[in-house]
């Protein structure tokens, strides 16, 4: 309420209203008071956040902001295979003594000791069994020796490709294989499809120690890193020990990373992938544009709540028809998901049976464009303002508690989208400042621009032995799928069956094909390889 009253002030001061509104959109959104933060001479950033659960335990993740999408072709894999190379000699562990001296502090390889390689970063994990100096100062050592004095022999670079290569082969599910495969074929004219974070076989055998020195130089740099603490600790200490272990890297400019070339999805196209051992079909409408960039003030997080709100509908409609039964998919997903400095993926996805995803596909474009045309009721957004900010209250209540592993996890996506994280309390003011004043109008227009499935790509993900279609009959599919016109009369969520009458009377006959397309897709993870 006292929220409402100042910016009712506020507008009535810098009236017209709209001023009152421009001046709050470019308010920086705050930063998390418990976090101690701060950027060495060299560049080099860290986050320390203290918490307790477990406690006694301190984890330090060292994040790097480069990976396969720094590649080349001649070098595919190679984020990953640095990656194993951190635990294969440096400065001061010397190939092979890594794992022993860190079981000998009481750490666990894997569980206590990890690395993962994705798309846009290299990310090193280690949980120390205690918080005290020492064993800080020794975790520490170990992160400052990736960051800049690892030895690349090529001795060792040569044993561990037969590993990276088996892991390549153990990692291919039917689910990777076919994600792997869409996102080859996402974008053709980038070098997104050939970034996959495990690299090639032919690179894997062929990369060369030179190859390794000069992608370490050029990624691995303090101000392309950040240090993030998560621990039962004294914050101040851990900044001094960061101090002290990073101090003398090289300080250069943060890099600019390779431009992957990924262009707006401009015209409708279909990918038909297809594996023996899947088990259910996956349809989906999907499209590409560029990324928005980092959201940093109250206006771009008020834009991006108005898309939260409008999925969230989305997807509560759709369970309501598949509770219902009046769908043939049996799970629907539409989300945003934004790949920093590449592009923004926009999906409406749904999965079901084999044998059945002729009938999803059509559903879920009926659902899309229901939604779309139709937009939502206020009765709808109501129910998701409430929904959104209980889920806001729960994180407030469970901040203190949760895992430490989830709050690293979060203060790493942040990183990752360069943000400033906001504590659970600073979220939950935003949202009960910005939710009363989002209409269900200002939801529906958004969601009918992001969902937009005029040009999208119709992507289906089928077993082998499924009613597999060409894709040029994927796509009339999916075109006549997304053909609802807006004369198709309304209908409420209890009314799928009308809504698919009037949209066969109309699709055809307005000859007007909706020129917007939504996405569809699985969940095409950014953290790939493991370990
Ligand atoms: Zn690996």
């Amino acid at each position: 309420m006292r929220t409402l009253l100042v910016r009712l002030t506020a507008a009535l001061l810098l009236s017209p209203v709209a001023a009152g509104v421009a001046a709050s959109d470019e308010e920086p959104l705050p930063a998390d008071p418990a976090l101690v933060t701060g950027t060495l001479p060299s560049g080099l950033t860290y986050i320390i956040r203290p918490h307790k659960n477990p406690e006694g335990r301190v984890s330090i993740w060292l994040h790097v902001a480069s990976g396969s999408l720094n590649e080349t072709d001649t070098t595919r894999g190679i984020a990953h295979f640095l990656e194993h190379m951190a635990f294969n000699g440096s400065a001061n562990f010397p190939a092979g003594s890594v794992v022993p001296f860190f079981q000998s502090l009481g750490l666990a390889f894997g569980r206590d000791q990890n690395a993962f390689t994705g798309f846009d970063q290299t990310t090193y994990q280690l949980t120390l069994p205690g918080g005290s100096r020492g064993l800080l100062e020794k975790g520490m050592l170990f992160m400052s020796d990736v960051a800049g004095r690892l030895a690349l022999a090529t001795p060792e670079i040569d044993s561990e490709r037969q590993i990276i290569l088996e892991e390549k082969r153990a990692r291919a599910g039917a689910r990777q294989r076919v994600q792997d495969q869409v996102n080859e074929r996402l974008a053709p004219e980038s070098t997104l499809g050939r970034r996959l974070p495990i690299g090639a076989e032919e690179t894997i055998k062929s990369v060369t120690r030179q190859d390794f020195v000069d992608y370490y130089s050029r990624w691995y740099v303090p101000s392309n890193m950040t240090v993030i603490v998560v621990g039962d600790t004294d914050p101040a200490m851990v900044a001094e020990v960061i101090t002290q272990q990073f101090s003398g890297g090289r300080t250069v400019a943060t890099p600019t990373r390779r431009d992957v070339g990924v262009k707006s999805t401009a015209t409708s196209r279909a990918i038909v992938v297809t594996d023996p051992e899947l088990t259910r079909a996956e349809v989906s409408i999907a499209r590409l544009e560029p990324p928005r960039g980092p959201v940093t003030t109250v206006g771009q997080r008020r834009r991006e709540v108005v898309e939260r709100i409008g999925i969230w509908t989305f997807d509560r409609r759709m369970s309501a028809e598949i509770a219902a039964g009046r769908v043939a998919f049996l799970e629907t997903d539409a989300s945003v998901e934004e790949w920093p400095g590449t592009m923004r993926m926009i999906t409406a996805g749904a999965s079901g049976r084999p044998g059945t995803w002729r009938a999803m596909l059509k559903d879920l474009g009926i659902g899309l464009q229901r939604a779309r045309l139709h937009g939502f009721t206020d009765r709808e957004i109501q129910d998701a303002r409430v929904a959104i900010l209980a889920d806001a209250e729960d994180a407030v209540r469970r901040e203190a508690t949760r895992p430490s592993r989830e709050v690293l996890r979060d203060l790493n996506r942040d990183v990752t989208r360069g943000v400033r994280p906001m504590s659970a309390a600073q979220k939950l003011t935003l949202l009960q400042r910005l939710l009363p004043g989002i209409t269900a109008r200002e939801v529906s227009d958004a969601f009918a621009a992001t969902f937009d499935p005029s040009r999208a790509m119709f992507i289906a993900e089928l077993p082998a032995t499924d009613d597999v279609p060409s894709e040029a009959d994927l796509l009339a599919l999916g075109r006549s799928a997304v053909a609802v016109s807006r004369s198709t009369s309304p209908t409420t969520a209890t009314s799928m069956g009308a809504s698919v009458t009037s949209r066969r009377s109309h699709a055809c006959a307005a000859g007007r094909v909706m020129a917007r397309t939504c996405s569809t897709v699985n969940d095409w993870g950014r953290t790939s390889p493991r370990g």
